[in-house]
């Protein structure tokens, strides 16, 4: 009687720190997304609560929220705000993070010399 009664609480135990991280991980995801004024925050926020019908899948609307959103951001060198690596300037401060292709408007790395879609020689100022 007692065994049973120990593996109903370590069960609900599990149960409730489950449901703890994933109430916790869909908040945390909406909330973050509305602060990085992603239009996608609902969204995000659904794929979160998959879990709720998969708990085997538990973590992983976090990790894919994690690698979308962290590995495409970059902070900016002069304000310290989390932007998208795929701009070529800073949308808070105005900061100019790539150079631009004076030929045809391409976004340039720092170390190219030639623009790779025009092949219009770089002139560093
Ligand atoms: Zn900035
Ligand atoms: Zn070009």
């Amino acid at each position: 009687m007692l065994i049973v009664g120990k593996q109903i609480l370590i069960t609900f135990i599990i149960f409730f720190l489950i449901s703890s991280f994933g109430i916790g991980q869909v908040v945390w995801i909406y909330l973050d997304s509305k602060k990085r004024e992603d239009k996608w925050g609902i969204l995000w926020a659904i794929l979160a609560m998959t879990p709720i019908f998969l708990p085997m899948l538990l973590p992983l609307p976090l990790i894919v929220y994690l690698l979308v959103t962290r590995a495409f951001s970059i902070k900016c060198p002069n304000c310290k705000m989390k932007i998208s690596s795929e701009f070529s300037s800073c949308p808070n401060c105005g900061w100019k993070l790539k150079e631009k292709c004076k030929s045809c408007g391409s976004p340039l790395k720092n170390e190219w010399k030639y623009c790779p879609y025009c092949n219009n020689k770089i002139e560093v100022e």
